[in-house]
């Protein structure tokens, strides 16, 4: 079985192509640069950047690959959730590849393809059902998987997701953009004085039995300690370890009502080597399995991830029509009006 994916959902440009579960090329065009001036994805010019760049890093990934795009069995595609206008660059190459070499097409939701990277890397193919911790840019979620295309949302976020509230963080205590690795390399300078109590009340507010996320308390602390003239080493450090206490507790809670032996956790977030140790910790302590692409580039953006859970669906004969929609929310296949359903 062999199969290309590609992504453009949101500032990163990739084109991948995964045999028997194996990445064969996993090519990825990270927009950052071209954003970091306006501190913030800027739609316009994402959707050009993936435009200019599409038809190279597809050419780049079938050389790497060394295989003929003519014998491939699928060609999957993220069509939501995501900016509209990027999606339908990468939308538009599938229509290519379906029109031109007859590749049944199989359309993705991003945020599931998050949780494939994992598997992926480590050459496994799931067991079902598991829980998917997304922590990116734009979610910060947790998913009952019980399939390819089986998806239940257990826990949302109630305003920002993870890395945005890193990004706004970053920016306040003017650190640089995008703000995880610079809150990140801040907070290991900093060494507290025991067990410091820094921003002490934020967690209260969430009711007891519910699973949801909220960051933007953390935000706003972030912001008046900096006023304070507090040390921005200092901040950076609780303010993680505030954000990461919740991450856990609200996965405690999610385990402890679902019966599930196996945690995956994937997004940009999960490049923060704090968290994936404090996860390692909590993993060993609770008896369950958790795992993250050990890749910071399978955390991130890219195709691969995409190409592999587009394999699980074309297997359950998931076949999408070629005048597919693009859109920028979730959508449950079920809603998904003409494809086949699992
Ligand atoms: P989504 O997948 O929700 O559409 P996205 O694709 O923009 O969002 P990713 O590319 O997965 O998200 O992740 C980007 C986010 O990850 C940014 O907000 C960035 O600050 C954060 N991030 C990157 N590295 C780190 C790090 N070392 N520590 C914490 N956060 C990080
Ligand atoms: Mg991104
Ligand atoms: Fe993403």
């Amino acid at each position: 079985m062999i199969g290309i994916g590609i992504e453009s959902s949101c500032d990163e440009t990739s084109v991948a192509i995964v045999e028997d579960g194996t990445i064969l090329s996993n090519q990825i065009y990270s927009q950052i640069k071209e954003h970091t001036p306006y501190l913030g994805v800027v739609p316009e010019i994402a959707s050009r950047s993936h435009l200019l760049k599409i038809n190279e890093l597809y050419d780049r990934a079938i050389a790497e690959s060394g295989r003929d795009i003519a014998s491939f069995d699928y060609v999957a595609v993220t069509t939501r959730p995501g900016l509209v206008g990027s999606l339908m660059i990468g939308a538009q190459l599938a229509r290519c590849l379906h029109l031109v070499h007859g590749l049944p097409i199989v359309t993705v939701d991003h945020v599931e393809a998050h949780f494939y990277a994992g598997f992926l890397e480590r050459r496994e193919r799931p067991s079902y059902p598991f829980l998917g911790l997304l922590l990116s840019g734009g979610n910060s979620a947790v998913f009952r998987v019980e399939g390819p295309g089986r998806l239940i949302k257990l826990a949302d976020t109630r305003d920002d997701a993870l890395g945005e509230a890193f990004d706004k963080a970053s920016n306040v205590l003017g650190l640089g953009y995008p703000g995880g690795p610079h809150i990140e390399r801040a907070a290991s300078q900093y060494a507290p004085a025991g067990k410091e109590r820094f921003f002490p009340a934020i967690l209260k507010d969430l009711p007891p039995d519910e699973i949801s996320f909220s960051f933007s308390g953390i935000k706003t602390a972030v912001l008046l300690a900096a006023k304070r003239g507090e040390q921005k080493e200092k901040i950076a450090y609780h303010f993680q370890e505030t954000a990461f206490d919740l991450v856990e507790r609200m996965l405690l809670r999610a385990l402890r009502r679902e019966n599930v032996q196996h945690i995956e956790a994937s997004g940009g977030v999960l490049a923060n080597q704090t968290l994936r140790h404090r996860l390692d910790r909590f993993a060993e302590k609770h008896a369950i399995s958790l795992k993250y692409p050990v890749s910071k580039a399978l955390c991130t953006d890219n195709a691969a991830m995409v190409a592999s859970l587009g394999q699980y669906l074309f297997e359950a004969g998931i076949r999408d029509p070629a005048d597919f929609p693009v859109s920028s929310v979730r959508m449950a296949y079920a809603e998904h009006a003409n494809a086949t359903k699992p």
